[in-house]
């Protein structure tokens, strides 16, 4: 049974309740996390404070920096355990669950290095007066983390905290706790104070909507759907806590007939079954110039009925989503697609490996996808890629924007003239040229527009949300 982890310690939820961890890969329970409530998270704050007042708030940048550096060694000495934990809790295939913990060690790696690197400015104001400015901390921040990318999400949103010199109450997703509660121990070995990094499981509006209201929260680092985002913005609003949103996504893959198909086609499929589309910046819609839309789709529907999905160990194109309801999504979708008229052009295959009590779902490719309809406004969360032609530029853009998110977008095209005009007029966070992702490289700021959510995470950028700008006016005549 695993336990929360508050002031450096294994500790049992005062409720006495637990929730069950299932494998996605058989749908079978293996373990149980504690099911928390707000007296939980209350002690995690008063820990969290009184660590970032006795001890965390006279450690200097640099020393912040080193036992991040520490952390960083710990966690890539400890990867293969940390990707089988996730492979298990999260039905990630090993590829994935390998790189997810990479990434991890790169996050505090990167945010090591950038803690003593941020500092405010001077300003030239009026004769006899010097002018600063200074970057604080919050003091005690939360952070809400979803099932899909668990250790990565932890990294980018922990790290540019604790560097910026706060300390963190996290609440993990309920579907994915395990890696998270054990990254926090490596964090108590390698020598971070009691209360800096504390983790408290359980359902989100139970434990989760008791951190957004908690008065010791001094900022709130929200990633999730836009539904809970908003419940997260209302909470953090009735007290002025400042928020940082990043939520979902239904990012377009526009391809024009200049572009190089044989780079395009690997991305495009990559950016809808990595994760099994469960991605906020997943490549969910394909806009395709007409004039290459039917040789496109043929090329991309034999890709995608060669692509296999089965259990995590098998690691595969493609695991198991998340959970049952998670595959009822899927369907949901997939049958209002069927009534819609709306064609297939191919799907992958499940192995007979694959347990019937696992959350399989095939990769579909669908065509004609009309505008309008909830597949091409809502996010599957899944791998469902919807595909729709366009006449000129200007309708490219007309599609690309015509959704709530803006999240990411990737534009392929040779014409380098375009691709700064399409850059500038699609709404969206990122914009990826001749790529998709970027290799999700740790030092690139990240963040949406529209519903998509606000602020940023990732890069040096992140810090400036982590802490607050106060301004210092001496007057020496
Ligand atoms: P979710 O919103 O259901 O849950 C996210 C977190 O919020 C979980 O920890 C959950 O327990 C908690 N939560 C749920 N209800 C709550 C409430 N009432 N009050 C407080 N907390 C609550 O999202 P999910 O299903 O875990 O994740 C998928 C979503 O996350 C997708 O929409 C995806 O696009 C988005 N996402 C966005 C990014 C990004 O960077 N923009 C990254 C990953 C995922």
């Amino acid at each position: 049974m695993q336990l929360n982890y508050i002031a450096n310690a294994s500790v049992p939820s005062s409720s006495g309740k637990t929730i069950p961890v299932i494998d996605p890969s058989d749908g079978q329970v293996f373990d149980e996390i504690q099911r928390s409530n707000a007296h939980d998270i209350d002690v995690a704050v008063h820990s969290a404070r009184d660590c970032l007042e006795l001890v965390w708030s006279r450690f200097s940048a640099a020393e912040r920096g080193r036992l991040l550096m520490r952390l960083s060694a710990k966690v890539a000495e400890h990867a293969e355990e940390l990707a089988l934990i996730e492979l298990r809790d999260c039905g990630k295939p090993v590829r994935q669950a390998r790189a997810d913990a990479a990434a991890l060690a790169r996050y505090f790696e990167f945010y090591a290095g950038a803690c003593d690197k941020l500092h405010g400015d001077t300003i030239p104001y009026l004769d006899g007066y010097s002018v600063m400015t200074w970057r604080e901390p919050h003091g005690v921040t939360g952070h809400i983390i979803p099932w899909n990318y668990p250790m990565q999400i932890f990294g980018r949103s922990v790290g540019g905290a604790l560097a910026a010199g706060n300390v963190c109450v996290v609440k993990p997703a309920e579907d994915a706790c395990l890696s998270l509660l054990r990254v926090a121990q490596l964090a108590a070995e390698v020598g971070f104070p009691a209360g800096a990094l504390n983790i408290v499981t359980g359902y989100g509006h139970e434990v989760g909507d008791a951190l957004a209201r908690h008065p010791g929260i001094d900022h709130i680092s929200f990633t999730g759907s836009p539904g809970v985002g908003t419940l997260i913005q209302q909470a953090a609003a009735e007290r002025h806590c400042p928020v940082t949103l990043e939520l979902g996504g239904k990012s377009p893959q526009i391809v024009f007939a200049d572009a190089d198909l044989d780079a395009a086609l690997p991305a495009i499929i990559n950016a809808i079954v990595q994760n099994a589309g469960q991605t906020c910046s997943a490549g969910s819609r394909l806009l395709v110039e007409q004039s290459i839309y039917e040789p496109l789709l043929e090329r991309l529907g034999q890709a995608f009925a060669n692509l296999r999905v089965g259990p995590a160990a098998m690691d595969l194109d493609v695991g198991p989503l998340i959970r049952q309801s998670q595959q009822q999504r899927v369907w949901d979708f997939l049958s209002d697609a069927h009534v819609a008229g709306i064609p297939m052009v191919a799907q992958g295959q499940i192995v007979d490996e694959a347990p019937d009590t696992g959350f399989y779902q095939a990769p579909t490719l669908l065509r004609d996808v009309p505008v309008n309809h909830r597949l091409a406004q809502e996010e599957v969360f899944g791998p469902v890629l919807c595909a729709m032609s366009f006449k000129d530029e200007a309708h490219a853009i007309e599609l690309a924007n015509a959704t709530p998110f803006g999240l990411a977008a990737g534009i392929w095209t040779c014409d380098g003239a375009r691709q700064f005009r399409m850059a500038k007029r699609v709404k969206s966070g990122q914009i990826f040229i001749n790529n998709y992702g970027a290799g999700g490289g740790v030092e690139l700021p990240f963040g949406g527009v529209k519903s998509s959510g606000y602020g940023r995470e990732k890069g040096f950028e992140a810090l400036y949300g982590f802490t607050t700008l106060k301004t210092v006016a001496v007057r020496h005549g």
